[in-house]
């Protein structure tokens, strides 16, 4: 029998499961949520089963069905509204062989990370430009951890240790830092900022060194 601080630990709750009972009622990509929104900044929950089994597979599916129709390659909670700590990740990668060496921008499974949390291994850095379905319309360049190790549960509890390098790397960094209440923006080199026309038409290279000469950023 639940005592009543275990039940008032449960009413607390309740809000939560009903909001994303709720944002699940609709069909289709969720809405995301874009820079502006408190909720990206507020940090995040960690999950302790806020969600039945049942309700957090059906959140996890909504959040893949939403990230592959964004298209993107990650997407955490907070970017469809919901506190938790949270995030899908999937990259099959379609880049050329060249780009493919010069990123690490090799092909990631979907996977599901609960309570992630990462740190570096060894120092390098590497600087790409990058992206955020929160802040459509713009990409700006990031240096960041060229190895990590990736600490978290996947979707049935089950513990995740792993090191990721290349691109994988940069995606696990990028969705990690959303569930702490930051965006690609609070590390990014501001002097690279670029719109998709600019991306297009001019950025496209492998590697951010002609972006970073005529617009006045530093690499490592
Ligand atoms: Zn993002």
């Amino acid at each position: 029998m639940a005592s009543p601080s275990d039940r008032a630990d449960r009413a607390a709750r309740a809000p939560l499961a009903e909001r994303v009972e709720q944002l699940l009622a609709g069909e289709g990509p969720l809405p995301i949520v874009a820079a502006g929104e408190p909720v990206l900044r507020r940090g995040t929950e960690p999950f302790d089963g806020q969600l039945e089994p049942a309700l957090l597979a059906r959140f996890v599916e909504a959040l893949r069905v939403t990230m592959h129709a964004a298209p993107g390659v990650g997407l955490a909670a907070p970017q469809v509204g919901v506190e938790l700590r949270i995030a899908v990740i999937e990259d099959p990668a379609p880049v050329t062989e060249e780009v493919r060496l010069a990123r690490g921008r090799v092909p990631q499974p979907f996977r599901v990370l609960v309570n992630p949390s990462y740190e570096p291994l060894g120092t390098a850095r590497a600087a790409f430009f990058e992206g955020c379905l929160s802040v459509p319309g713009w990409q700006a360049v990031v240096a960041r951890h060229a190895q990590v190790r990736l600490r978290a549960e996947d979707e049935t509890g089950r513990t995740v240790d792993e090191v990721f390098t290349g691109w994988p790397a940069r995606i696990v960094q990028h969705e990690t830092d959303h569930l702490d209440g930051m965006l690609y923006l609070d590390h990014a080199e501001l002097r690279s900022l670029s719109s998709g026309r600019a991306m297009a038409e001019r950025w496209a290279q492998p590697t951010p060194e002609a972006a970073a000469a005529a617009l006045g950023f530093p690499l490592p």
